[in-house]
């Protein structure tokens, strides 16, 4: 099978060549040129199947340029059980009868990127074999806290691969500042930026489009690479736990195969609900995709309106991972809506770069309609949804989840539509404990790590492992650097 860019359907890679470049060279992103399907019987099949065996499954239909020994091999390593603590990898949390949490956050780094993190390494050293690059990778990593973390403990010591990630001073969470900045491995760089995430995303970006650098890598043995969820390699392993989560509800005899499920997402860059749609799209029984945003709601607006527009105000929320105003994988929801038409894609996509802001056809519009229902969720109700949770299921959700779970709640109560749904929890509540224990009522003096101790003897839960370890560890890194300084500590990282 080959892979298209959304902007130019003439350009075909195959699946290792979509994976080693990322990013098509005319700007678009690359996707399958057909969805492989899955039937009632397939996903029955599945439902016996380990978490493991379930991603060899769906991968393999996707990537035939990869033997099923291949994927396997992957596939046991990155979901083993020295990275995940749930031997479920995914397992579901039950709260009432028909609301599942799908818990995406039991891995090294206790949020959902490392559902994705923990196998792209694989897929993307293996595709730069198949593909005969001779040089080493470097993965350059712009991030608002989540995803520089879940990359640098999946690059870790991994063979032929470098990584550096840059990280906004102002911007970060103190956990997630610790988690990275203490990052062991030989071949990681760790650096923070004077500014914010849009500051440190810029200088990687221009380092990306800088010859002289690109050069200058060459020379040392490296392609620059990235990390980001517009690659391909990071968008599918995140279809996976959509058939999952559905299969383990027919095998715990909570559905019954065919039934219909709603699924809602807190949703930043498009990429989880975007893997949501393809599973939809392939014939898992998904009925309505819920869409939930934080007081950045582009998309909530773009969803119920057909007009995306960044130009608005940019706000810090208690839900940093979606603090983002262009959605970089929207780009390919548009390509499948308008029916695969990268000219009708590539000319929203230049509005957006000119103007800021594109408004689809009515056509589109009503198909969005048909699959997705989206609205937001702001801070302070965020922080009623957290105590209200806990205090009735005595179940601590993360700001982000709380996020999903009220859309989902509006959405029941303004639709009607009661369909079993699976709310998507991306991080553990003790990533963000500040935010947390301040939603309980419970702020106290603690900063930093003593924060998780805290939201540990108020609710007598039990933190995760990976977070409880950062205790004893060692700074590693603790260079912060000016954005114009960026290209330079490349460069020096690459010697
Ligand atoms: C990245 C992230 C999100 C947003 O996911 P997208 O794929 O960017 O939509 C939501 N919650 C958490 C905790 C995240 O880290």
């Amino acid at each position: 099978m080959r892979y298209l860019s959304t902007r130019d359907k003439l350009v075909r890679v195959t699946a290792a060549e979509a994976i080693a470049k990322g990013l098509s060279d005319e700007g678009g992103l690359f996707v399958p040129e057909v969805l492989p399907s899955l039937s009632e019987g397939q996903i029955q099949s599945m439902c016996a199947m380990r978490y493991q065996q379930r991603a060899v499954y769906i991968m393999s239909a996707f990537l035939k340029d990869f033997s099923a020994a291949e994927l396997t091999e992957f596939a046991t390593k990155a979901y083993s059980d020295k990275n995940f603590s749930a031997p479920q990898i995914a397992p579901l949390k039950t709260l009432t009868g028909d609301t599942w949490f799908l818990e995406l956050w039991h891995g090294p780094t206790s949020a959902f990127k490392d559902m994705a993190l923990q196998m792209l390494p694989h897929l993307l050293t293996a595709s730069l074999q198949k593909t005969g690059e001779t040089r080493k990778v470097c993965i350059l990593v712009a991030t608002s806290g989540d995803t520089g973390k879940a990359a640098l403990e999946g690059f870790c010591d991994v063979d032929r691969t470098k990584i550096l990630v840059f990280y906004p001073q102002d911007g970060v969470s103190d956990v997630q500042r610790l988690q990275m900045v203490s990052q062991s491995g030989g071949n990681v760089g760790v650096s923070g930026v004077v500014g914010n995430f849009d500051d440190a995303q810029t200088g990687v970006k221009q380092i990306f489009g800088d010859p002289v650098l690109k050069h200058v890598s060459s020379a040392a043995g490296y392609v620059l690479s990235s990390a980001n969820s517009i690659n391909w390699g990071r968008l599918l392993p995140q279809i996976v736990y959509y058939v999952s989560a559905y299969c383990d509800l027919v095998q715990a005899g909570r559905i019954a195969l065919g039934d219909p499920v709603n699924v809602s997402v807190p949703t930043g860059n498009f990429g989880n609900i975007l893997a949501a749609f393809y599973a939809k799209k392939m014939g898992l029984p998904i009925n309505k995709l819920i869409c939930a945003s934080n007081e950045n709601n582009v998309l909530t607006n773009f969803i119920r309106t057909g007009t995306y527009d960044r130009n608005r105000p940019f706000h810090n929320t208690l839900s940093p991972s979606m603090d983002i105003l262009v959605s970089s994988n929207l780009e390919r929801l548009l390509f499948a809506l308008s029916g695969e038409s990268d000219v009708i894609t590539a000319a929203y996509m230049a509005e957006l770069n000119k103007t800021g802001r594109y408004t689809v056809t009515p056509q589109i519009k009503r198909e969005i309609d048909q699959i997705f229902w989206a609205d937001y969720c702001d801070d302070e109700k965020t922080k009623k949804v957290i105590y209200a949770t806990y205090r009735k299921f005595g179940y601590l959700i993360d700001p982000h989840t709380a996020v999903a779970f009220d859309v989902l709640n509006h959405y029941r109560h303004d639709t009607g539509d009661n369909t079993p749904a699976i709310v998507v929890s991306t991080a553990s509540p003790y990533k963000f404990a500040d935010s947390v224990l301040d939603a309980l009522g419970q702020w106290g003096r603690e900063e930093g790590l003593e924060l998780i101790d805290r939201l540990a003897s108020v609710t007598g839960t039990i933190p995760p492992m990976p977070l409880l370890g950062l205790k004893g560890k060692r700074v590693r890194f603790d260079q912060v650097i000016y954005k114009e300084a960026m290209p330079q500590a490349v460069m020096d990282f690459l010697k």
